[in-house]
């Protein structure tokens, strides 16, 4: 079987002709809200502000759910990805709390959210367990001891009832729940869908090229059009060239994934863990989560992006790397042979912490920005959704850009 690279098998996989085909933005149009970027966080903003009668605009420079949002691992976990102990010593006990809890919460609210909406995005419930690497038993151990202190859920496992669990050899565990599998490109598009028979309108292939703030309204040029708007809300999932002060905050990195084969049944028999998501302490960390059609995800080997004429050699070298690593966790999978292979960037923030809401140096925007986190495209969705409406909530400003 020869792997199939550089192709996220979410995308690849769902029918071209169901493929959404919205028009080029041309021409000048009004709107109370402009979102610029229709990823997940830009989708599910547009179905929060639809839903509150502002009646969206969205500006997708290239296809809608094809960004990092189509190509990640489609785990929708209960927690931001920092340790609570690292963000408890940047922000606080108290705001680092807060952020758990808003995860944990945002987490659930998202599952609650696609399964009322009836998005058909394969969304499935799992413990997610982190397991230690061998020399990380008494990290782990502390960073559980924190978050029980804290009062946020969190089950310590021990060798025996990792082994048990995960079939995996590990010095300790933390279990946790509200952790959903899902495949985010359908989740994308169901949101995008939903938003729109609530009154929001999609452009494609309409890159945002400026954005000028005025007194009363903020002005967004495109090639061939232009948007009016009171707020605009960027969800580009980086800063991009448009906001180049802002582009300090994010360091540029990439992460990988493979996806298996299906697995033989002989070989699903010796392996736990189905019903399951496992991370590690490794750095960079795996993640480790079953399909559907049982076959296996496993993402990881975040690194520094890689310049473009590099990128393909380093993908079938992070990809070979990490189907190893795979074996090595569970040398059962002995002869499982990777189907997909393929890598995505994001912008990674100096806390792991997405930066949501508005900033002072502009007038009339919004931000969701940054972070390595579905769940957080949900969380910035109300968050920003809310500010647009005029309320926003104080308790978001742990978010925010001064935080
Ligand atoms: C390999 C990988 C695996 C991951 N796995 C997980 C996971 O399992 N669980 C998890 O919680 N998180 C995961 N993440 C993180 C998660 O994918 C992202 O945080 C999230 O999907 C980002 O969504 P987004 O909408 O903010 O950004 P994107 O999906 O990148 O969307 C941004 C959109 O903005 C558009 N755009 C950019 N500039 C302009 C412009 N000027 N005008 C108009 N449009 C513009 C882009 O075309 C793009 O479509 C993973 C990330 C990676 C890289």
């Amino acid at each position: 079987m020869r792997t199939r690279y550089g192709v996220s098998p979410w995308v690849d996989n769902f029918p071209r002709t169901r493929r959404p085909d919205h028009p080029r933005l041309r021409g000048e149009l009004t709107a109370e809200v402009a979102i610029i970027g229709g990823g997940l966080t830009g989708c599910a903003t547009a179905h929060a502000c639809a839903v509150l009668g502002m009646a969206p605009i969205v500006i997708e420079a290239d296809r809608i759910g094809q960004g990092s949002a189509g190509r990640d691992a489609g785990l929708l976990l209960p927690e931001p990805g920092p340790s609570f102990r690292d963000v408890s010593a940047r922000h606080g006990l108290r705001n680092a709390r807060r952020i758990f809890e808003s995860w944990r919460r945002a987490s659930l609210d998202a599952a609650a959210l696609l399964r009322r909406l009836k998005i058909p995005c394969g969304l499935d419930p799992c413990d997610h367990i982190t397991v230690a690497t061998r020399d990380d038993g008494k990290g782990l151990r502390r960073e559980y001891e924190a978050r029980e202190a804290a009062g946020l859920e969190a089950h310590w496992m021990t060798p025996a009832a990792v082994r048990k669990m995960t079939s995996l050899e590990a010095p300790g565990g933390l279990r946790t729940g509200a952790c959903f599998t899902l495949d985010p490109y359908r989740a994308c598009l169901g949101l995008a869908g939903a938003a729109k028979s609530r009154g929001a309108t999609f452009f494609e292939r309409s890159r945002a090229t400026k954005v000028r703030a005025g007194a009363k309204q903020v002005e967004i040029a495109l090639e061939g059009g232009l948007v009016r708007a009171k707020t605009v809300i960027v969800c580009t999932g980086t800063a991009t060239s448009e906001f180049k002060p802002l582009r300090r905050h994010f360091k540029r990195r990439e992460e990988y994934i493979v996806l298996t084969e299906p697995v033989p049944a002989a070989i699903r028999k010796q392996l736990a863990g189905r019903g399951l998501a496992i991370s590690d302490t490794a750095a960079p960390r795996h993640r480790v989560r079953w399909t559907r059609d049982d076959r296996l995800l496993v993402a990881g080997a975040a690194q520094d992006e890689t310049p473009a004429k590099k990128r393909e050699a380093v993908l079938v070298q992070r990809t070979g790397q990490l189907m190893y690593e795979l074996l090595m966790m569970n040398t059962a999978i002995s002869g499982l042979q990777p189907e997909h292979g393929w890598e995505a960037s994001y912008g990674e923030t100096a806390d792991g912490i997405m930066y949501i809401g508005p900033h002072r140096n502009y007038p009339r925007h919004l931000f969701g920005l940054g972070g390595d986190s579905t769940t957080g495209a949900f969380l910035a969705a109300r968050v920003l959704a809310r500010a647009a409406a005029g309320e926003p909530d104080k308790h978001d400003e742990v978010f925010g850009w001064t935080r």
